[in-house]
């Protein structure tokens, strides 16, 4: 039937909201995408017939809701192509993701005097645990510098790599400048020289096909709440042989072998990183959510975000004196731009009056503004369910913008 994008709207409710008597527009979604009707419903059936804690009763409930998380997590597996389930660890999202490895695996594998390196355009969910742990150690952080694109380069990449490396983090596409990263050949070069590799995916997982075997990365991390399931459910991918060889991020019920007054023995993985009772509806959402997304056919979204965003691109180029901040080749969803030298927040406050949802400041990555000198920018972020006419519209806003303030 094709991508039918009239159907696809009305599966997401909050998408009729009026807000000050305007359409609501919503080109935030990289902050958070909205949820459709069968997210929702999975969690409110949850709460009508399933609610039960997980892994622990005998009882009716427990069993079931514990088997509708375990084939959660046999089902993501199976989706990002991972080797066995065991090697998904359900955390509240990206940010505990990565504290998790740089706290459980970092510890152990970074010494004094060692270098974990980075990408100068990290979310700080992707840096602050690694710069802390470097701090705490005496290691060194390294960061990979981009070019005026927003692009990584391969080589420099690999030209930066050491005898000291002893890991590497980069995000599969920044969620500032859209790009894309090359990180299938970023991991081929850490990984001959015996260097493991954190993937932050939270900004790749909603618009691009994640393939674990194709990427071979170490550890793969992203947040429900991005692709278009609940807050509070994110995923940790882990390699068996890493999990393993970790200790516990977080000790307490449920994580634990035995325990007596003298000694606790741990549960196996991915048990021992699940520490507490788990947001289970969260994860029962995410399930659906992906789910929502394979039926609509992941090509057909990854297509239709495509065309998308060169129609934003075009549209927004030819506003006088806008600047578009990333602009590499390989790009999806973002759009980062300044009007003239308006403040970001004053043009985001007019278009919030407009009906639109967009998002100003550093998003969580103050090193890239600091490496183009400036404050902030304007971020429009697309979704599955964004149209042309939203872009009209934005592009008419910004418009009415520059009229006030130049
Ligand atoms: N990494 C990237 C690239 C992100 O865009 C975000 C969210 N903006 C995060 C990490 C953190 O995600 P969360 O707040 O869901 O943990």
């Amino acid at each position: 039937m094709g991508y039918d994008i009239n159907n696809i709207r009305a599966d997401f409710p909050i998408l009729q909201k009026q807000v000050y008597n305007k359409p609501l527009v919503y080109l935030d979604n990289a902050a958070t995408t909205q949820k459709p009707q069968v997210v929702i419903d999975r969690i409110s059936s949850y709460y009508s017939s399933e609610n039960c804690n997980i892994h622990r009763g005998v009882h009716y409930l427990s069993q079931e809701a514990t088997a509708a998380f375990e084939a959660t997590r046999a089902y993501v597996a199976e989706r990002m192509n991972a080797d066995r389930k065991e090697e998904i660890i359900f955390t509240k999202g990206t940010t505990e993701s990565v504290n998790l490895v740089a706290y459980s695996f970092g510890r152990k594998v970074v010494k004094a005097g060692d270098e974990v390196l980075v990408s100068g355009m990290e979310h700080h969910s992707n840096l602050v645990p690694w710069q802390r742990l470097c701090q705490e150690i005496g290691a060194h952080m390294k960061v990979l510098p981009f070019n005026d694109a927003g692009e990584l380069d391969v080589d420099t990449f690999s030209s930066m790599i050491s005898e000291k490396t002893r890991m590497v983090a980069l995000a599969h596409v920044s969620n500032t400048l859209g790009t894309i990263n090359p990180v299938k050949e970023m991991t081929a070069i850490a990984h001959r020289h015996g260097i493991p590799v954190l993937l932050d995916g939270a900004q790749a997982i909603a618009h691009l096909q994640v393939d674990l075997e194709e990427l071979d990365c170490d550890f793969y991390c992203f947040s429900g709440h991005k692709v278009y399931a609940p807050m509070g459910a994110g995923v940790l991918y882990g390699r068996m042989d890493h999990l393993d060889f970790m200790d516990p991020y977080q000790s307490g019920g449920e994580m634990v072998d035995k325990v007596t007054f003298d000694k606790t023995s741990f549960n196996e993985v991915p048990f021992k990183f699940e520490a507490g009772t788990p947001n289970v509806e969260s994860v029962l959402g995410l399930e659906a959510a992906l789910r929502y997304l394979d039926r609509t056919g992941m090509q057909d979204i990854i297509d239709y975000e495509d065309d998308l965003l060169k129609y934003a691109t075009e549209a927004l180029q030819g506003v006088e004196g806008l600047r578009i901040f990333g602009t590499a080749k390989n790009k999806t969803a973002v759009i980062s731009f300044l009007i003239g030298d308006i403040h970001p927040y004053d043009a985001g406050t007019i278009l919030d009056k407009l009906g639109i949802a967009i998002r100003t400041g550093h998003h969580c990555a103050e090193p890239v503004m600091d490496r183009f000198g400036i404050p902030g920018t304007i971020r429009a972020s697309l979704a599955m369910y964004n149209t042309k006419e939203e872009i009209d519209y934005l592009v008419d806003a910004i418009q009415k913008v520059r009229t006030m303030f130049i």
